[in-house]
């Protein structure tokens, strides 16, 4: 099967092509379909196993359809994670003028409320920065979010993000699509599952 095969556009296709991603990995060809089917997710993998273009391809393709600034935002536990998961945005939008901000701690926050303040199409962010940015950065509202990523769920909850993204969560809009991505799952997934997604398909690879 193909990008195409999967229901993935032309223009996202050519960009997994420039990517030398040739075939999906297994982890897309269960998710991506089930996501464009306008779904919440729960879907079990690692990493490695391509989760991010998993879920960046079904959120790049929905916010060509009806573009509008900070459409998806993606909560990471570490910075190199978050940095990498920008990256992994900023190649596969190339062709269609994505524009995407990276906020994590250690930075300085007033270039960080400057890039904010352009209204990028996609925030990849670790959770203490984020809420951070939320609760003081003048003109930044998440309130017409459509999309929420929870990536490497396990190790946000284990490094302790979960009060964090229960405050997040206040600021983000109910109406949603939220995909969580976990390497395991544990009962403190299971409830941060239920706080936070609707009637979820699970994937499982
Ligand atoms: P991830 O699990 O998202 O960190 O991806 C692991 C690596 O696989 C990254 O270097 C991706 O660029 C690469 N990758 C993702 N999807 C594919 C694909 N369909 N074919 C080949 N490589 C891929």
């Amino acid at each position: 099967k193909t990008f195409k095969d999967l229901g993935i556009v032309d223009s996202l296709c050519e960009a997994c092509d420039a990517l030398g991603y040739k075939y999906p990995t297994p982890i897309q060809r269960e998710s991506i379909p089930l996501a464009l089917q306008n779904r919440d997710l729960i879907a079990l993998a690692e990493t490695g196993s391509g989760k991010t273009a998993a879920f960046a391809l079904p959120i790049l393709q929905s916010l060509l359809e009806k573009p509008q600034p900070l459409f998806g935002l993606v909560l990471a536990p570490t910075r190199e994670l978050a940095t990498q998961i920008g990256q992994a945005f900023e190649a596969l939008g190339s062709l269609i003028s994505l524009r995407c901000a990276v906020v994590i701690g250690g930075l300085d926050m007033v270039s960080q409320a400057i890039a904010l303040g352009k209204k990028p199409h996609i925030v990849v962010a670790t959770p203490g920065r984020l809420l951070d940015h939320l609760e003081k950065t003048k003109g930044f509202s998440l309130r017409t979010l459509k999309y929420l990523v929870m990536d490497e769920a396990d190790r946000l909850l284990d490094m302790d993000f979960g009060p964090i993204l229960e405050k997040i969560l206040k600021f983000l809009p109910r109406e949603r699509r939220t995909y969580l991505f976990s390497a395991t799952m544990s009962s403190k997934v299971e409830s941060l599952q239920r706080a936070s997604l609707k009637d979820p398909l699970r994937v499982q690879i």
